[in-house]
């Protein structure tokens, strides 16, 4: 099992002081109490937001701080009430209080729990004011808001997944792309089991990506994809079907017929890239037909290794022997060299993204 941690201390706002006051007109020497009670503090409000998938934003937070609620004023005028700090997890984040190691949300999607409250402001004078003590000269202090700390955990589960033959270049492509490695419990693997890995876009936005390796290998003993294996999957929204191009170079040159670098030769090309394309297709179909359905980027991989022109020309080809329309991608890039990385991560995101187009970060910037 992979997983997110985080941990810090989530503090409601206090509530405000009621204000001691006392009315000042100019014919009435002596005005009644008019002071206004104070705002309520504001809560720490936890959002299971299906658009965010890590716990990456709250590395480096020690505290979430709710603001306080408004001191009252005279002339009955009572403090505002603070405005509720909305945090933004993913769904299935576990909150747990680690004073008291209770469990205090596991969070289904959509759903909303307000895990500090905010303390009840202060009555202002004028609400104190009884029979026997109609002026009082003091008003109550705000109540303090809930303070404590927690810890998140979160099981991880992989916006893209990685596919490709052997050697494709799948496990370099998610050591290039990612900067964080989820931690990996103390779980009894099976073993099959996807490697995880964080990308970090910039401006908050993440993508988990798997590397599913081992997809010919495993279904090839005919074990197919374990449960346990197909779970950090499911959630899986984009493939990248990465295709070792360079390889493809090598077995056309090796058969040896056709002039290097020549029409026919970028033509054989793409045409065993297409093959070894084909190849994981039947695969996916067959053990894990619920992957087959998802969006997929191809990936010729290796590109350093190519001759630019070749490689453009070969692409071309793949596109058009597969009839691939418009918004099907398919990208020429190098993990090793890091060469079109970048496009890839932001035509990924751009692919999981049409799920959320209204996506926002996840820890409220002050
Ligand atoms: P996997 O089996 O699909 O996980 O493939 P690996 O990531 O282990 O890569 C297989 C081999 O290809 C390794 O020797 C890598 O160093 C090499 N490789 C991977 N990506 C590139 C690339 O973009 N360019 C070059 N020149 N070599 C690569
Ligand atoms: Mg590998």
């Amino acid at each position: 099992m992979f997983i997110d941690e985080a941990a810090f201390t989530i503090r409601a706002g206090d509530g405000g002081r009621g204000s001691a006051s006392f009315r000042r007109e100019k014919y009435v020497p002596k005005g009644g109490p008019d002071g206004g009670n104070g705002g309520k503090g504001a809560d720490v409000v936890f959002v299971a937001d299906e658009n965010v998938n890590t716990l990456l934003d709250f590395r480096g937070v020690t505290e979430l701080k709710a603001p306080h609620g408004e001191n009252g004023r005279g002339k009955q005028q009572y403090g505002l009430d603070g405005e509720d700090l909305v945090v933004r997890v993913p769904p299935g984040t576990i909150v747990t209080n680690t004073q008291t190691n209770q469990v205090m949300a596991d969070l289904k999607p959509g759903e909303r729990v307000v895990l500090a409250r905010g303390g009840r402001g202060g009555l202002g004078n004028d609400k104190l004011a009884t029979s026997t003590n109609q002026a009082p000269k003091t008003a109550q202090p705000g109540e303090p808001g809930e303070r404590f700390e927690v810890r998140l955990e979160l099981k991880l589960l992989a916006d893209v997944g990685i596919i490709g033959l052997p050697n494709a270049g799948k496990s370099t492509m998610l050591s290039v792309l990612t900067k964080a490695t989820p931690k990996i419990a103390n779980y009894p693997f099976t073993t099959l089991h996807p490697q995880l890995g964080i990308a970090d876009l910039g401006e908050n936005r993440r993508l988990v990506l798997a590397d599913i390796p081992g997809l010919i290998e495993g279904a090839a003993e005919g074990a197919g994809l374990g449960h346990e294996f197909l779970r950090h999957v499911e959630r899986t929204r984009v493939l990248m079907h990465v295709i070792d191009l360079a390889g493809c170079e090598e077995d056309v040159r090796a058969a040896g017929d056709g002039e290097e670098g020549g029409a026919s030769e970028v033509a054989r090309i793409a045409q065993a890239a297409v093959e070894r394309y084909r190849t994981i297709r039947r695969e996916l179909e067959r053990y894990a037909p619920a992957l087959a359905e998802k969006d997929e980027v191809v990936v010729l991989n290796k590109a350093d290794l190519l001759d630019a022109e070749t490689a453009r020309g070969a692409l071309g080809r793949f596109r058009s022997i597969l009839q691939l329309g418009r918004d099907q991608e398919a990208l020429l890039v190098s993990g090793a060299a890091r060469l079109g990385t970048r496009e890839l991560l932001e035509t990924l995101w751009s692919m999981v993204r049409t799920r959320s187009p209204d996506w926002k970060p996840s820890v409220p910037t002050h």
